[in-house]
């Protein structure tokens, strides 16, 4: 599995978001640290697009595209700041 930084995974979270994503910031709900998802960990070859905390690895956001729909879990974060 490869992993890159969250511009990585831009691209694919950009069919779901309107907005830039690489601007977003959330809050991870583990340890409180807050990050661009830019510069979080991001793997996109799991089963979809799997972003994790730098800080303490847990799983912030997951993105999962079927033949007709995402599955958005962002249970892993406080909140997600977008502009
Ligand atoms: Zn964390």
């Amino acid at each position: 599995m490869e992993e890159l930084d969250g511009n990585g995974a831009a691209g694919r979270l950009s069919e779901v978001f309107a907005l830039e994503m690489t601007g977003a910031r959330g809050r991870c709900d583990t340890c409180g640290n807050v990050v661009a998802l830019a510069e979080a960990r991001a793997f996109l070859d799991a089963p979809g697009v799997v972003i994790r905390c730098r800080a303490c690895e847990s799983v912030l956001l997951v993105l999962v595209r079927g033949d007709d729909r995402y599955w958005l879990g962002v249970s892993g974060m406080t909140w997600l700041e977008l502009r």
